[in-house]
């Protein structure tokens, strides 16, 4: 199967390092990007972009997903595909604690988070690849838990509550580092009955690597203490929507001012307390965008490339030989904007006119979004 996709108006990399690529025409076969650029003239699919901006399937870095494309959180079907009309085409599970009932002994977080990654592996739902299955850590797990995880397929770890044996909370970040595991830590105050608060000294001392929610899930550590992971660490930043949107402002600009932007990634924190949220990664890039002095083009990395680099995901940038998760977007009806890039920059989102999975068109017209100025002809197959 080949895709051709022509008449692009702007593509956003999805990389800080060349946000904005000069190309009109990529050429997609076998589910990837073959070619930027391309003079491949013919496909068995030609989709005319119309001057729509092409930007990488964005990646939604904090989800809590259960099983399936159903949350008991907020007892809504469907969310996942919903996402997907929000531009998301990946995202990131940071741990399945909605399951009703969860029971938190030491043999079941493991089965749990072991089921949730090969149930999700096997089946997308909606189409979203969701990375599910995250390891929720207890004091009491050695080694040997350590690896019975990994050996079933589990990447990530994560500190719900502090763990209060510091030699032990160090040794888990040890034993997941050794098996190339993600570890992330929850930030902020109590999210959960029986979810206990973290401060900076904890993450300075324990050295996770992405402080989860840094601006709070809801509510942020204090000013100082968030301003000191900023400064002292080299801990990924994690800004949600469920979050403080002020505090989420001072970090991207402290990060900006360090030239520490390759550490940020933003995501929701849903389903959660705040709801089931299917353009949230999208409004979150549009307010901190609108918000800042930050290109829209950044802010895009931000939503899909450093996301991707974090976790070790091969998708999330317009790259050749990447998969071809990938969205077509522009400036909704009735906007003052032009691109999708004003839009952002004027703080409004952009409509998503067609969302790829894998070069495979899953969206044309998103249900959730404005309608877009001009939308995408597709001819073929
Ligand atoms: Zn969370």
């Amino acid at each position: 199967m080949s895709t051709l996709v022509t008449n692009i108006g702007q593509v956003v990399t999805g990389r800080l390092e060349e946000p904005i690529l000069d190309v009109e025409t990529v050429y997609i076969e076998g589910g990837r990007i073959r070619e930027l650029g391309t003079t491949t003239a013919t496909a068995e699919t030609t989709i005319n972009a119309n001057g729509l901006t092409l930007t990488p399937g964005l990646l939604d870095s904090h989800v809590h997903p259960v099983f399936g494309d159903y949350t008991p959180r907020q007892q809504t079907v469907g969310w996942c595909e919903s996402y997907l009309h929000g531009g998301i085409t990946s995202m990131i599970s940071n741990g399945e604690p909605h399951l009703p009932g969860r029971p938190d002994d030491i043999e079941s977080a493991k089965s749990l988070a072991t089921l949730a990654r090969k149930s999700y592996s096997k089946k997308r739902p909606g189409g979203v690849k969701v990375r599910g299955g995250t390891l929720i850590l207890n004091g009491d797990m050695t080694e040997a838990d350590i690896e019975d995880v990994y050996r079933e397929g589990v990447e990530r770890l994560k500190f719900l509550m502090p763990v209060e044996d510091r030699d032990r909370a160090r040794d888990l970040v040890t034993w997941g580092h050794e098996r190339d595991m993600i570890v992330l830590m929850h930030c902020g105050g109590t999210s959960l009955p029986g979810v206990k608060s973290t401060n900076a000294e904890m993450f300075v001392d324990i050295e996770p690597d992405i402080a989860a929610h840094v601006n709070g899930g809801p509510t942020p550590i204090p000013d100082d203490e968030v301003a000191k992971l900023v400064i002292e660490t080299d801990i990924v930043l994690d800004l949600v929507l469920a979050g403080n949107q002020r505090v989420a402002v001072d970090v991207l600009k402290m990060a900006d001012e360090r030239n520490d932007l390759h550490r940020v990634q933003l995501g929701t924190d849903t389903p959660s307390g705040t709801g089931v949220t299917p353009l949230g990664v999208l409004l979150e890039a549009a307010f901190l965008t609108g918000m800042t002095d930050i290109a829209p083009e950044s802010v895009i990395c931000l939503a899909s490339g450093n996301t991707a680099r974090h976790h070790n995901l091969d998708t999330g940038r317009i790259e050749k030989g990447r998969p071809a998760d990938m969205i077509l977007m522009g400036a909704p009806k009735g906007s003052q904007a032009e691109t999708a890039l004003e839009t952002l920059n004027a703080g409004t989102y952009p409509a998503i006119d067609t969302v790829f999975v894998d070069g495979e068109v899953l969206v044309h017209g998103s249900r959730n979004t404005a309608p877009a100025k001009t939308t995408t002809t597709i001819e073929g197959t």
